[in-house]
């Protein structure tokens, strides 16, 4: 399969055209897609996991009459649990921002009803680098909201409401994704706006380095996707090449996203 890279360049420069770079309307778009009482409801999605979570762990353990051996055994594998999730989860947000990131990327997505909106603003990233430091806070990580109202629907409706595991996941995916959001965000910011804290945790590969988000900067932008942290860039450069049909502008990877967004939110609560 080839790709047009002459309409994709089209489709870029009718964005440069179109765009008037308003960051007040910008805000008043984010405000209108992701209500406030979805913003609302993803803060207190996460209170009560967080009480969920101690409340049912509490529950098992002390409600009943197990000897000290088996309560022993019974911390080891909660704790074990929950940081077997606190871990995977913030592997499993690189990747899944990655992913997410190459079908936003995709010029063939920007008339598709649900994410066109989401693709025009990953594209447009690409133009004017410097709205993404410029815009609040707030209204970056806002979007957010709709994934972590998503992802508990879907948790929910999978493993129902007793479940300590789905709520430690809820939690943890919340958080990194927030992270997520940020990390990109200050991989843009210059060096002495970002405080020696971030500083050091990019140098450390904890967060997203700017040296190597840079490479993904560049035309035709089919390099290193990933933005929490870029451990997956190397896997996902990699995959994108081994066929044709992998290409960062095949829609094959839309498919993909939804799988790799939903398989977890089924799996790692079992
Ligand atoms: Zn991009
Ligand atoms: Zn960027």
């Amino acid at each position: 399969m080839k790709y047009d890279t002459y309409k994709y360049k089209e489709t870029i420069n009718d964005i440069k055209k179109n765009d008037k770079w308003d960051i007040e309307e910008h805000s008043r778009n984010v405000a209108n897609a992701h209500p406030m009482i979805l913003v609302v409801s993803s803060i207190l999605l996460n209170v009560f996991s967080v009480y969920k979570t101690y409340d049912i762990i509490h529950e098992n353990f002390y409600n009943n009459s197990y000897g000290v051996e088996t309560r022993s055994r019974m911390a080891s594998s909660y704790y074990g649990n929950i940081l077997f999730i606190v871990v995977l989860n913030y592997c499993l947000v690189d990747l899944l921002s990655g992913v997410l990131h190459i079908v936003l990327d995709n010029p063939e997505f920007l008339n598709t009803p649900i994410i066109s909106k989401l693709a025009y603003g990953f594209q447009q990233h690409h133009i004017n680098t410097t709205l993404i430091v410029k815009m609040k806070l707030q209204d970056h990580i806002r979007p957010m909201s709709s994934v972590i109202i998503l992802m508990s629907i879907i948790g929910f409706i999978i493993h129902g409401i007793e479940n300590y595991k789905l709520y430690v996941y809820i939690i943890t995916l919340s958080f990194y994704i927030c992270l997520m959001q940020c990390s990109h965000r200050w991989s843009h910011m210059k060096e002495h706006n970002r405080g020696c804290i971030i500083n050091q945790l990019q140098s450390l590969n904890v967060l997203l380095k700017p040296s190597e988000h840079l490479k993904h900067h560049t035309e035709p932008y089919v390099e290193n996707f990933c933005i929490m942290n870029g451990a997956f860039n190397s896997m996902l450069n990699a995959i994108t090449k081994l066929h044709p049909i992998l290409h960062p502008h095949n829609k094959i990877w839309l498919p993909i996203f939804v799988c790799s967004f939903v398989l977890p939110i089924i799996l790692i609560p079992l």
